[in-house]
C-alpha cells in the first residue's frame, strides 16, 4: 500500500473535539487505501507552557532535563489521538520518537536527526495500524532524549515521510498554505499553489514559521514533495517542490523575524583576528549568529553588530563581558526590540533594483533600517520591532504580492483561527 506521512500543529490538536477531527481525517486517508503514519505536535500551547515552568524556576535550566520535560507535550498528543483512532474502530498505535527510531545527535534543544530506523513503524503498519508519531524529538547516539528545536514536528514529517518513501508529506496547520506573507499580519496577502525549495528555504530561514528551516532542508535533500494545507477544510494548499527557473516570480513573499536580539561590541581594535576572536568565542558556546554589520575604523577601533537568537541572549550574556575585555573593546550593548523583515524571490537575481524599491517603501513611512544583509535571492534589513508589521504591509503593497479581495487564495479570516 502507498504510504502517506501527515502531521499536526498544534492549533489543529489544540482540545478533545479537534483531536477527533483529526482522527476522522486519518480514518478517512486509511480508508482511501493508504498506510496511514501520522506526527503530532503538542496541544495549543503546550510547549510554551512547558517552557515557561521550567523558566520559572530557572532561566539556564539544564538542556537535557529541558528536553525531556517537553517531550511530554507531543506524547499527551500521540496518545489521546491514538485513544481516539481506536474508539472510530479502527487500529491504531503510537509512539515516541525514539520507539520509532529516530536518531539524533547529543545537542539537546536542537539536535539533528542522524538516522531513521523505521522497521518498528513498518511492522506496525504491515500489523493493519495507523501509526502515531510523537513530533519533534527523538534520542540521541548516547541514549537521551533530545528536541529537534521549536516547530521540529515538521522535521520529523519530512525525515518519516523520506526513510518510508512516502508517496508526499502533507502538513496540516491552521492556515491554507504558504502565503505572500504571514495572513496574520497582512490579511491580503495570497496562498502560493506551489514554491520552490529554494524560495521556501529563504522564507523559513527568514522567519516564516510555518515550515521549520531543518524540514524544508530535509525535503529538498531527500526530494520529499511537501503539501502545507489547512486542518480545517480540504482544500489544496501549498506545494513545495522541485519549480523549473523559467516559472520563477520575481518575488515571492515577505517574512518577518521577530525573535532576534541585536549584540554590540563597541571600540572593537580594528586589527586582523579580532572577529575572529569574538565569533569564536560565540560559536564555542554553540550560538548561531544570523546578521554581522561592521563599521568603518575611526582612530583605529570600530563597532561590531551583530543578531542572535533572543533565545540564547541570557546564554550570551553571561560570557559576553570576557569577551569584550578579551579582544580588547570597551563594552557591549544588547537589544531586544528589533525585528527582521526579508523579501525573497529567484527571479530577484536577473532584476536589479528590489532592494532599492524595498528600501524606498520602507522610506516611505519613516521605517529606518539598521542593518542590511542579502543572498541571491532575499534582502533583509532589521528595523525596529514596533514597525514591524507596517513595514511588512507596506513592502508587500510595494511589490504589489496581494490577492484581491475576491480573488481565490486571498487569506480569509475564517481560515484563520485567533
Ligand atoms: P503549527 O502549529 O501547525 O505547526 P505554526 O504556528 O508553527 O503552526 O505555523 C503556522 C503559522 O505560520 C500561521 O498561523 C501563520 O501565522 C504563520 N506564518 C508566518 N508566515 C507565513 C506565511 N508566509 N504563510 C503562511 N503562514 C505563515
Ligand atoms: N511542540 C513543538 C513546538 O511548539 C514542536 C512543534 O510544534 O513542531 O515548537
Ligand atoms: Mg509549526
Amino acid at each position: 500500500m502507498p504510504v502517506i506521512v501527515q502531521k499536526y500543529g498544534g492549533t489543529s490538536v489544540a482540545d478533545g473535539d479537534r483531536i477527533q477531527a483529526v482522527a476522522r481525517r486519518v480514518v478517512g486517508a486509511r480508508e482511501e487505501g493508504y498506510d496511514v503514519v501520522v506526527v503530532v505536535s503538542a496541544m495549543g500551547d503546550t510547549t510554551d507552557e512547558l517552557l515557561s515552568l521550567a523558566q520559572d524556576i530557572t532561566l539556564v535550566p539544564e538542556p537535557r532535563e529541558l528536553d525531556l520535560l517537553l517531550t511530554a507535550g507531543e506524547r499527551i498528543a500521540m496518545s489521546l489521538l491514538s485513544i481516539a483512532v481506536n474508539a472510530m474502530g479502527s487500529r491504531a498505535a503510537s509512539y515516541t520518537g525514539s520507539q520509532a527510531g529516530i536518531i539524533t545527535d547529543t545537542q539537546h534543544g536542537r539536535a539533528k536527526i542522524v538516522d531513521i530506523r523505521p522497521g518498528r513503524i513498518r511492522e506496525s503498519l504491515t500489523d493493519g495500524n495507523v501509526v502515531i508519531v510523537a513530533g519533534f524529538q527523538g534520542v540521541s547516539t548516547s541514549a537521551d532524549v533530545t528536541t529537534l528545536g521549536r516547530g521540529g514536528s515538521d522535521t520529523t514529517a519530512v525525515a518519516l515521510a523520506a526513510a518510508l518513501d512516502a508517496d508526499f508529506c502533507e502538513i496540516y496547520t491552521d492556515v491554507r498554505g504558504v502565503y505572500t506573507a504571514d495572513p496574520r499580519v497582512e490579511p491580503s496577502a495570497r496562498l502560493l499553489l506551489r514554491i520552490s525549495y529554494e524560495e521556501m528555504l529563504e522564507l523559513a530561514a527568514s522567519g516564516a514559521k510555518v515550515l521549520q528551516l531543518r524540514s524544508v532542508e530535509y525535503a529538498r535533500r531527500n526530494g520529499v514533495r511537501v503539501h502545507v494545507r489547512s486542518s480545517f477544510d480540504g482544500e489544496e494548499g501549498t506545494w513545495i517542490e522541485e519549480v523549473d527557473s523559467v516559472e520563477d516570480a520575481l518575488i515571492s513573499g515577505v517574512a518577518l523575524e521577530r525573535n532576534e536580539a541585536k549584540i554590540t561590541i563597541v571600540n572593537v581594535p580594528d586589527r586582523p583576528g579580532a572577529a575572529a576572536a569574538v565569533f569564536k568565542a560565540i560559536a564555542t558556546e554553540g550560538i548561531s549568529v544570523d546578521m554581522i554589520v561592521q563599521n568603518v575604523s575611526h582612530d583605529g577601533s570600530t563597532d561590531l553588530s551583530f543578531t542572535i537568537a533572543k533565545d540564547d541572549l541570557p546564554r550570551l550574556e553571561s560570557f559576553i563581558g570576557r569577551v569584550v575585555k578579551d579582544v580588547g573593546a570597551a563594552r557591549s550593548t544588547a537589544d531586544d526590540r528589533i525585528a527582521k523583515i526579508s523579501l525573497v524571490g529567484a527571479g530577484m537575481r536577473s532584476h536589479p533594483g528590489v532592494a532599492a524599491d524595498m528600501f524606498d517603501a520602507m522610506a516611505s513611512k519613516g521605517i529606518n533600517i539598521e542593518m542590511i544583509s542579502t543572498s541571491s535571492i532575499r534582502v533583509s534589513c532589521v528595523i525596529r520591532a514596533e514597525q514591524a508589521d507596517d513595514a511588512v504591509r507596506v513592502v508587500h503593497e510595494r511589490f504589489e504580492l496581494g490577492a484581491r479581495p475576491d480573488e481565490e487564495g486571498s487569506a480569509k479570516p475564517s481560515q484563520v483561527p485567533g
